[in-house]
């Protein structure tokens, strides 16, 4: 069994990269994907208690990017981890591109009556990476909302009232940067975006051509019959099934590393079809 999809506190997870290594060999994973959104950061530390354990580690990092110009998709990149890389290059622009959003996002907040400081959503982001989950956990802390899913469905959610979306650059871009570094691409949680699942048919062959390689059919808020959908539509268009938890840690409770909600179990295989998939450099 297998996790293709964590993250940690060096973007919006909860838990240190060597806690999810930790759980993965307690578990017994036979490999385990750190993918912190637009960084590489936690990846060094990651690797040294992997090795220390025994656990085999993929790079890797998500990525939010724009398909067809108005369609918003994340996407997983695996097995790259040189900031120096094209695709390290490309995290480093979208880094800075989230500094401007979080101090736009304060703004909009205290105008709103959200009265919230920057300073506060550091301090709980840790030094790492701020994403909103950070936010929606100071504004529960301050009691400004009842709950971290009522942050994002009246505050920082797409229809939220203080909504700002990040800058995203075409997906083509992103897919070619990771291509150019020796990584692949599978789109993460296909349903949780834009599409629905006919959407997600129809635009499967121009994905494909574009170079993605994977679905993430097996996500962990999925029904299983979901997955099991998904992964029949990959089968026919010629994508790895791939798939993983999205653990969040505290910031997202009811996920837990290789078993999601309870019922996650990927196939070590997925792994072995990834590898395959790389591009020669
Ligand atoms: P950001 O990258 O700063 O836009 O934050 C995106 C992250 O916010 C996602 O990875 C999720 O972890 C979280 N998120 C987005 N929408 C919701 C929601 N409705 N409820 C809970 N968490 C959400
Ligand atoms: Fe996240
Ligand atoms: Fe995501
Ligand atoms: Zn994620």
């Amino acid at each position: 069994m297998i996790d293709l999809h964590t993250h940690s506190n060096f973007s919006d997870g909860s838990e240190t990269p060597e806690s999810i290594i930790e759980t993965a060999k307690k578990i017994g994973l036979s490999a385990i994907a750190l993918t912190d959104h637009d960084t590489f950061d936690g990846l060094e530390r990651a690797a040294t208690k992997a090795e220390e354990l025994g656990v085999p580690l993929i790079p890797g990092c998500e990525v939010s990017s724009l398909y067809n110009q108005n369609t918003s998709v994340h996407v997983l990149c695996y097995f790259v981890s040189d900031s120096k890389s094209p695709l390290g290059l490309y995290l480093a622009t979208l880094r800075q591109d989230r500094i401007s959003r979080n101090e736009r996002l304060v703004t909009r907040l205290n105008e709103l009556g959200a009265d919230i400081s920057l300073d506060e959503v550091e301090k709980e982001a840790g030094g790492g990476l701020i994403g909103r989950p950070h936010f929606a956990q100071v504004l529960v802390n301050r009691k400004i909302a009842g709950s971290l899913e009522n942050a994002f469905n009246v505050w920082l959610g797409n229809k939220g009232k203080a909504y700002i979306p990040k800058e995203r650059t075409e997906l083509r871009e992103l897919v070619s940067a990771v291509k150019l570094s020796g990584g692949v691409t599978s789109l993460a949680h296909p349903l949780s975006g834009s599409f629905s699942f006919d959407q997600l048919e129809q635009n499967l062959i121009p994905l494909r051509e574009l170079g993605i390689v994977g679905i993430e059919c097996h996500y962990g808020k999925y029904s299983p019959g979901t997955r099991l959908k998904l992964a029949a539509l990959a089968e026919q268009y010629g994508f790895i099934p791939t798939g993983g938890s999205d653990f969040h840690g505290k910031y997202k409770p009811e996920l837990s590393i290789g078993t999601g909600e309870g019922d996650l179990a990927i196939a070590d295989g997925v792994l072995e079809k990834l590898i395959a998939a790389k591009p020669e450099l």
